[in-house]
Formats: C-alpha cells, structure tokens, sequence
C-alpha cells in the first residue's frame, strides 16, 4: 500500500500540473480509453487488476480533461490503497463515485487520495499562505483541476473559510 505523499515523493518532479500519466507509468499501471459503447459509455472510469498482470485502468475521453485527471488519479488511488486485492479485481466508477458524499468508504478513501495526488498539500498551502494567491479560478487553473476539486481541498486543509 502506498500514500499519496509517498507516490509524490517517488515520481514527482515538484512542478505543476503533476504529471499523473507520468505517475501512472512509472508505477506500472496502464492507461487505456474507455470504449464509448455498450455498458461503460456511462462511466467516468474503471481498473481493472487481472491475476498475474499489470493493472489497467480506463478512462472516459467524452469527459472534461479536469475531469479526466481527477478519474485517473482516483483509479490509481484504488490501485496504490490496495483496494483490488482478494476476490475484488475490477472496479467500475460512474460519476456518483466521485462526490463527496453518499459513496462507500473505498470510494472516498479514492477521493482523498486523488486530492492529495493533484493537489499536494505542501504546494496548495505555499500558494495561499506565501504566494497569497486566494483566486480559486487561477488556484484550479494551476493545478489543472476542477473549481469545485480545488475549493474542496482547500476546505479540507483549512485554506479556505466560509
Ligand atoms: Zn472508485
């Protein structure tokens, strides 16, 4: 089981956006897209961890590309968080997962760890508390995430009131 932190600490070089294809590969997890057709033209996203192989993971091309970084950095939470072991090999994400409340503990312990992977603490406080940059428009634009991503993190790190 790896901690977001500890992914970054391996793999990042420290500037934004993090580079999470670049993370993606240097972990071993394959990124493919997902077919826009059948069952999962539906969904933001999906891993999948067959015995004896690497990890895939899937991701919805239809959707914003914000969007598409939050999914994947998600997807390799379930993978770094250990969530695929036992009998659970595949695991499907339609955009319910992705919100803040009403989803399982997997799926939030995935949100968490995507937040922390996009968005590191360390950097997120340098910018407010040092840079004083308060705009969450030009915040998100930096980290190449999703206004409501970066509100809510802020939030969760106590950089934002109200
Ligand atoms: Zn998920």
């Amino acid at each position: 089981m790896m901690t977001a932190s500890q992914l970054l600490a391996a793999h990042w070089d420290g500037t934004l956006p993090v580079d999470i294809d670049l993370i993606a590969r240097r972990i071993g997890v394959e990124v493919r897209d997902l077919p826009l057709s059948g069952e999962d033209r539906t969904i933001s996203g999906k891993i999948e961890h067959p015995p004896e192989a690497h990890p895939v993971v899937w991701i919805n091309r239809s959707e914003a590309q914000v969007r598409q970084r939050f999914t994947l950095a998600h997807e390799l939470g379930h993978h770094a968080l250990g969530h695929l072991r036992g009998t659970r090999k595949l695991l499907r994400d339609p955009a319910a997962n992705f919100s803040s409340a009403g989803t399982s503990l997997v799926e939030r312990e995935a949100n968490a760890f995507a937040a922390s992977l996009l968005m590191p603490a360390n950097v997120a406080r340098f910018a407010v508390h040092e840079k004083k940059v308060l705009d969450i428009t030009r915040l998100a634009s930096g980290f190449n995430v999703s206004q409501a991503a970066m509100r809510f993190r802020l939030q969760n790190l106590g950089l934002l009131h109200g």
